[in-house]
């Protein structure tokens, strides 16, 4: 299970982005998106602002 996203209370800022090792988030269309490469590491859950990305 890659970290997931909640689409309603992302905001688009981009944090988590820069908080992942192996970046594997993108945002696409003002939506963080977490890709297959995500290793589960919980880096981006805390870097959220909104509290949008969980494990
Ligand atoms: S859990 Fe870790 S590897 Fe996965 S998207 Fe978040 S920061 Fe990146
Ligand atoms: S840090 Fe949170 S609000 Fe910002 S782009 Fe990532 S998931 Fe969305």
């Amino acid at each position: 299970m890659a970290a997931t996203v909640n689409q309603e209370t992302c905001v688009g800022c981009g944090a988590c982005v820069d908080s992942c090792p192996v970046s594997a988030i993108k945002i696409e269309n003002d939506k963080a998106v977490v890709g297959d490469d995500c290793i589960e590491c919980g880096a981006c859950v805390g870097s959220c602002p909104t509290e949008a990305i969980s494990l």
